[in-house]
Protein backbone atom coordinates (compact mmCIF):
# COMPACT_ATOMS: atom_id res chain seq x y z
CA UNK A 1 0.00 0.00 0.00
CA UNK A 2 1.44 3.46 -1.07
CA UNK A 3 0.19 6.25 0.35
CA UNK A 4 -1.85 7.50 -2.65
CA UNK A 5 -3.24 4.40 -2.46
CA UNK A 6 -4.81 5.16 1.21
CA UNK A 7 -8.57 5.47 1.18
CA UNK A 8 -9.88 9.02 1.92
CA UNK A 9 -11.17 8.50 6.17
CA UNK A 10 -12.68 10.98 8.36
CA UNK A 11 -11.21 10.61 11.53
CA UNK A 12 -14.62 11.93 13.36
CA UNK A 13 -16.20 9.19 12.26
CA UNK A 14 -16.76 4.97 12.85
CA UNK A 15 -16.78 3.25 9.71
CA UNK A 16 -19.22 0.15 9.40
CA UNK A 17 -16.54 -1.59 7.35
CA UNK A 18 -14.08 -1.56 10.28
CA UNK A 19 -16.54 -2.78 12.51
CA UNK A 20 -17.80 -5.01 9.89
CA UNK A 21 -14.36 -6.52 9.33
CA UNK A 22 -13.46 -6.90 12.72
CA UNK A 23 -16.83 -9.41 13.43
CA UNK A 24 -15.30 -11.42 10.03
CA UNK A 25 -11.83 -11.50 11.90
CA UNK A 26 -12.42 -12.21 14.87
CA UNK A 27 -15.33 -14.53 14.51
CA UNK A 28 -13.84 -16.50 11.51
CA UNK A 29 -10.27 -16.68 11.94
CA UNK A 30 -9.08 -15.54 15.84
CA UNK A 31 -12.16 -18.38 17.25
CA UNK A 32 -11.70 -20.66 14.29
CA UNK A 33 -7.64 -21.06 15.33
CA UNK A 34 -8.39 -22.98 18.38
CA UNK A 35 -8.95 -26.85 17.40
CA UNK A 36 -11.69 -27.70 19.83
CA UNK A 37 -13.44 -25.17 22.14
CA UNK A 38 -14.21 -26.19 25.40
CA UNK A 39 -14.59 -24.66 29.12
CA UNK A 40 -13.50 -21.14 29.38
CA UNK A 41 -12.86 -20.55 25.69
CA UNK A 42 -16.91 -21.87 24.46
CA UNK A 43 -18.40 -19.51 27.37
CA UNK A 44 -15.99 -16.92 26.22
CA UNK A 45 -17.24 -16.97 22.81
CA UNK A 46 -21.30 -17.45 23.78
CA UNK A 47 -20.88 -14.39 26.24
CA UNK A 48 -19.16 -12.68 23.00
CA UNK A 49 -21.73 -13.52 20.28
CA UNK A 50 -24.56 -12.95 22.65
CA UNK A 51 -23.48 -9.57 23.48
CA UNK A 52 -22.89 -8.61 19.35
CA UNK A 53 -26.41 -10.04 19.04
CA UNK A 54 -27.77 -7.83 21.35
CA UNK A 55 -25.62 -4.62 20.92
CA UNK A 56 -24.21 -4.44 17.57
CA UNK A 57 -25.76 -1.95 15.41
CA UNK A 58 -25.38 -3.51 12.37
CA UNK A 59 -27.36 -3.54 9.11
CA UNK A 60 -30.53 -5.87 8.82
CA UNK A 61 -28.86 -8.81 6.90
CA UNK A 62 -25.86 -8.67 9.59
CA UNK A 63 -27.82 -8.88 12.83
CA UNK A 64 -29.97 -11.73 11.44
CA UNK A 65 -26.79 -13.44 10.85
CA UNK A 66 -25.27 -12.43 14.27
CA UNK A 67 -28.43 -13.23 16.06
CA UNK A 68 -29.14 -16.72 13.86
CA UNK A 69 -25.46 -17.48 15.31
CA UNK A 70 -26.46 -16.32 19.05
CA UNK A 71 -29.19 -19.08 18.52
CA UNK A 72 -26.99 -21.94 17.22
CA UNK A 73 -24.53 -21.37 20.03
CA UNK A 74 -27.48 -21.03 22.99
CA UNK A 75 -28.56 -24.84 21.37
CA UNK A 76 -24.90 -26.16 21.83
CA UNK A 77 -25.18 -27.73 24.86
CA UNK A 78 -22.54 -30.11 24.71
CA UNK A 79 -18.93 -29.42 26.25
CA UNK A 80 -16.74 -29.28 23.29
CA UNK A 81 -17.17 -27.06 20.42
CA UNK A 82 -15.08 -29.03 17.56
CA UNK A 83 -13.42 -26.61 14.91
CA UNK A 84 -15.41 -28.01 12.11
CA UNK A 85 -18.78 -27.56 13.89
CA UNK A 86 -18.14 -23.84 14.45
CA UNK A 87 -16.66 -23.16 11.06
CA UNK A 88 -19.60 -24.34 9.31
CA UNK A 89 -21.71 -22.60 11.92
CA UNK A 90 -20.10 -19.08 10.85
CA UNK A 91 -20.67 -19.30 7.15
CA UNK A 92 -23.68 -16.68 4.86
CA UNK A 93 -26.86 -18.18 4.84
CA UNK A 94 -28.45 -16.58 1.93
CA UNK A 95 -31.90 -17.68 2.18
CA UNK A 96 -34.20 -15.08 0.87
CA UNK A 97 -35.91 -13.39 2.19
CA UNK A 98 -34.46 -13.03 5.51
CA UNK A 99 -30.50 -13.31 3.92
CA UNK A 100 -28.16 -14.35 7.18
CA UNK A 101 -24.76 -12.56 6.03
CA UNK A 102 -22.01 -10.89 7.85
CA UNK A 103 -19.23 -10.12 4.73
CA UNK A 104 -16.61 -12.52 4.02
CA UNK A 105 -13.89 -9.77 3.12
CA UNK A 106 -11.62 -7.53 5.24
CA UNK A 107 -11.75 -3.69 4.22
CA UNK A 108 -9.86 -1.00 6.43
CA UNK A 109 -11.01 2.19 6.14
CA UNK A 110 -10.89 4.18 9.38
CA UNK A 111 -8.60 1.46 10.74
CA UNK A 112 -6.02 1.31 7.41
CA UNK A 113 -2.38 1.48 8.14
CA UNK A 114 0.06 3.59 5.67
CA UNK A 115 1.68 -0.04 5.81
CA UNK A 116 -0.51 -3.40 5.57
CA UNK A 117 1.39 -4.15 9.39
CA UNK A 118 0.26 -1.28 11.06
CA UNK A 119 -3.29 -0.85 12.68
CA UNK A 120 -6.23 -3.28 10.61
CA UNK A 121 -7.59 -5.41 13.03
CA UNK A 122 -6.31 -4.03 16.95
CA UNK A 123 -7.98 -1.03 15.71
CA UNK A 124 -11.14 -1.98 14.46
CA UNK A 125 -11.52 -4.28 17.80
CA UNK A 126 -10.95 -1.19 20.24
CA UNK A 127 -13.43 0.59 17.81
CA UNK A 128 -16.05 -2.20 18.42
CA UNK A 129 -15.79 -2.36 22.01
CA UNK A 130 -15.94 1.36 22.54
CA UNK A 131 -19.13 1.20 20.66
CA UNK A 132 -20.66 -2.01 22.53
CA UNK A 133 -19.77 0.30 25.64
CA UNK A 134 -22.09 2.90 24.13
CA UNK A 135 -24.77 0.92 23.35
CA UNK A 136 -25.10 -0.76 25.84
CA UNK A 137 -26.40 2.95 27.66
CA UNK A 138 -29.56 1.76 26.21
CA UNK A 139 -29.61 -1.80 27.16
CA UNK A 140 -30.79 -1.03 30.89
CA UNK A 141 -30.56 0.94 34.25
CA UNK A 142 -27.14 2.66 34.76
CA UNK A 143 -26.53 0.20 37.93
CA UNK A 144 -28.35 -2.88 35.82
CA UNK A 145 -24.55 -5.35 34.91
CA UNK A 146 -22.33 -2.32 34.54
CA UNK A 147 -19.87 -5.01 33.29
CA UNK A 148 -22.08 -6.30 31.20
CA UNK A 149 -19.50 -5.69 27.64
CA UNK A 150 -16.34 -5.27 29.63
CA UNK A 151 -16.28 -8.72 30.80
CA UNK A 152 -17.08 -9.97 27.72
CA UNK A 153 -14.60 -7.75 26.13
CA UNK A 154 -11.94 -9.41 28.80
CA UNK A 155 -12.84 -12.61 28.36
CA UNK A 156 -12.48 -12.30 24.36
CA UNK A 157 -9.20 -10.77 24.24
CA UNK A 158 -7.93 -13.32 26.81
CA UNK A 159 -9.43 -16.35 24.92
CA UNK A 160 -8.56 -15.43 21.16
CA UNK A 161 -7.15 -11.84 20.87
CA UNK A 162 -3.88 -13.13 18.50
CA UNK A 163 -1.70 -10.81 20.14
CA UNK A 164 -0.49 -12.42 23.20
CA UNK A 165 1.38 -9.47 24.96
CA UNK A 166 -1.31 -7.21 24.26
CA UNK A 167 -3.88 -10.02 26.12
CA UNK A 168 -1.37 -10.05 29.17
CA UNK A 169 -1.32 -6.24 29.22
CA UNK A 170 -5.12 -6.13 29.01
CA UNK A 171 -5.66 -8.77 31.63
CA UNK A 172 -3.85 -7.37 33.77
CA UNK A 173 -5.18 -4.13 33.97
CA UNK A 174 -8.75 -5.68 34.06
CA UNK A 175 -7.80 -7.67 36.95
CA UNK A 176 -6.46 -4.34 38.73
CA UNK A 177 -9.31 -2.09 38.04
CA UNK A 178 -12.51 -3.64 36.07
CA UNK A 179 -14.23 -4.80 39.13
CA UNK A 180 -14.86 -1.70 40.49
CA UNK A 181 -16.77 -0.14 37.82
CA UNK A 182 -20.24 0.40 39.00
CA UNK A 183 -22.72 1.52 36.32
CA UNK A 184 -22.67 1.72 32.44
CA UNK A 185 -21.77 5.35 32.39
CA UNK A 186 -18.61 4.72 34.02
CA UNK A 187 -17.86 0.97 31.59
CA UNK A 188 -17.44 3.64 29.08
CA UNK A 189 -15.16 5.92 30.90
CA UNK A 190 -13.34 2.93 31.98
CA UNK A 191 -12.51 1.73 28.63
CA UNK A 192 -11.59 4.84 27.36
CA UNK A 193 -9.24 5.88 29.99
CA UNK A 194 -7.71 2.94 29.68
CA UNK A 195 -7.05 2.75 26.37
CA UNK A 196 -5.80 6.24 27.02
CA UNK A 197 -3.08 4.46 29.20
CA UNK A 198 -2.39 1.90 26.60
CA UNK A 199 -1.80 4.82 23.68
CA UNK A 200 0.36 6.35 26.30
CA UNK A 201 2.58 3.06 26.74
CA UNK A 202 3.15 2.63 22.93
CA UNK A 203 3.57 6.11 22.06
CA UNK A 204 7.02 5.76 20.18
CA UNK A 205 7.16 2.32 20.09
CA UNK A 206 7.41 0.39 16.98
CA UNK A 207 4.02 -1.03 16.64
CA UNK A 208 3.42 3.21 16.42
CA UNK A 209 2.04 4.36 12.83
CA UNK A 210 4.47 6.87 11.89
CA UNK A 211 1.00 8.36 10.15
CA UNK A 212 -1.29 7.54 12.76
CA UNK A 213 1.01 8.81 16.03
CA UNK A 214 -0.69 7.73 19.76
CA UNK A 215 -2.23 10.13 21.29
CA UNK A 216 -3.96 11.01 24.40
CA UNK A 217 -7.72 10.35 22.59
CA UNK A 218 -9.72 12.84 21.92
CA UNK A 219 -7.13 15.48 21.07
CA UNK A 220 -8.23 18.91 21.75
CA UNK A 221 -8.99 19.89 17.68
CA UNK A 222 -11.41 16.92 18.12
CA UNK A 223 -13.01 18.09 21.61
CA UNK A 224 -11.97 21.37 22.98
CA UNK A 225 -14.45 21.07 25.77
CA UNK A 226 -12.98 17.60 26.54
CA UNK A 227 -9.55 19.34 28.22
CA UNK A 228 -8.99 21.85 31.27
CA UNK A 229 -6.64 22.85 33.01
CA UNK A 230 -6.12 22.24 36.96
CA UNK A 231 -3.69 24.79 38.32
CA UNK A 232 -1.68 24.70 35.40
CA UNK A 233 -1.85 20.88 34.96
CA UNK A 234 -4.32 19.48 31.99
CA UNK A 235 -6.91 17.58 33.25
CA UNK A 236 -10.05 15.57 31.70
CA UNK A 237 -13.40 16.89 31.82
CA UNK A 238 -15.10 13.69 32.55
CA UNK A 239 -18.44 14.53 31.86
CA UNK A 240 -17.46 16.42 28.51
CA UNK A 241 -15.80 13.49 27.74
CA UNK A 242 -18.65 11.17 28.39
CA UNK A 243 -20.71 13.60 25.99
CA UNK A 244 -18.36 13.13 23.61
CA UNK A 245 -18.25 9.23 23.76
CA UNK A 246 -21.50 9.11 23.07
CA UNK A 247 -22.06 11.01 20.23
CA UNK A 248 -18.60 9.44 18.63
CA UNK A 249 -19.45 5.62 19.32
CA UNK A 250 -23.36 6.50 17.77
CA UNK A 251 -25.20 4.84 14.85
CA UNK A 252 -25.90 8.22 13.75
CA UNK A 253 -21.63 8.72 13.76
CA UNK A 254 -21.43 4.96 11.81
CA UNK A 255 -20.30 5.85 7.96
CA UNK A 256 -22.33 3.21 6.20
CA UNK A 257 -20.01 3.20 3.22
CA UNK A 258 -16.44 4.88 1.34
CA UNK A 259 -15.20 5.98 -1.40
CA UNK A 260 -12.26 6.03 -2.66
P1 LIG B 1 -5.90 2.35 18.25
O1 LIG B 1 -5.21 2.57 19.55
O2 LIG B 1 -6.07 0.96 17.80
O3 LIG B 1 -7.33 3.05 18.34
C1 LIG B 1 -8.33 2.84 17.34
C2 LIG B 1 -9.17 4.08 17.21
O4 LIG B 1 -9.88 4.31 18.41
C3 LIG B 1 -8.36 5.36 17.00
O5 LIG B 1 -8.11 5.55 15.63
C4 LIG B 1 -9.27 6.42 17.57
O6 LIG B 1 -10.26 6.76 16.61
C5 LIG B 1 -9.95 5.70 18.70
N1 LIG B 1 -9.32 5.91 20.01
C6 LIG B 1 -8.02 6.09 20.32
N2 LIG B 1 -7.86 6.22 21.64
C7 LIG B 1 -9.09 6.10 22.19
C8 LIG B 1 -9.57 6.15 23.52
N3 LIG B 1 -8.76 6.37 24.57
N4 LIG B 1 -10.89 5.99 23.72
C9 LIG B 1 -11.74 5.80 22.68
N5 LIG B 1 -11.34 5.73 21.40
C10 LIG B 1 -10.03 5.89 21.16
N6 LIG B 1 -0.17 -3.11 20.92
C11 LIG B 1 1.06 -3.28 21.44
O7 LIG B 1 2.06 -3.06 20.73
N7 LIG B 1 1.23 -3.67 22.76
C12 LIG B 1 0.16 -3.91 23.57
O8 LIG B 1 0.33 -4.28 24.73
C13 LIG B 1 -1.16 -3.76 23.03
N8 LIG B 1 -2.26 -4.05 23.78
C14 LIG B 1 -3.51 -4.02 23.19
C15 LIG B 1 -4.63 -4.42 23.93
C16 LIG B 1 -5.88 -4.47 23.33
C17 LIG B 1 -7.08 -4.93 24.13
C18 LIG B 1 -6.03 -4.08 21.96
C19 LIG B 1 -7.39 -4.13 21.30
C20 LIG B 1 -4.93 -3.66 21.24
C21 LIG B 1 -3.66 -3.63 21.83
N9 LIG B 1 -2.52 -3.24 21.11
C22 LIG B 1 -1.28 -3.35 21.67
C23 LIG B 1 -2.68 -2.63 19.78
C24 LIG B 1 -2.70 -1.09 19.91
O9 LIG B 1 -3.43 -0.67 21.05
C25 LIG B 1 -3.37 -0.44 18.68
O10 LIG B 1 -4.63 -1.02 18.47
C26 LIG B 1 -2.57 -0.57 17.41
O11 LIG B 1 -1.24 -0.11 17.63
C27 LIG B 1 -3.20 0.29 16.28
O12 LIG B 1 -3.25 1.64 16.71
P2 LIG B 1 -4.14 2.74 16.04
O13 LIG B 1 -3.30 3.91 15.74
O14 LIG B 1 -4.86 2.17 14.88
O15 LIG B 1 -5.20 3.20 17.16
Amino acid sequence: TTASQLKHADRSKVYMADLESALHYSLRVEVARAGTLSGAALSALKCYVALLAKYFPGRPFVQTYLQSLDGWLRNWTEPELPRNAWKEAVKNKGDAPHPAMLPTNVTWVGCQGSEPHFRGYPCSLWTLFHLLTAQALQGGPDKELPLEVLSAMRCYVKNFFGCQECAQHFEAMAAESMDKVQGREQAVLWLWSHHNEVNARLAGSDTEDPKFPKLQWPPPDMCPLCHKEESGVHAWDEPAVLRFLKAHFSPANIYPDYTE
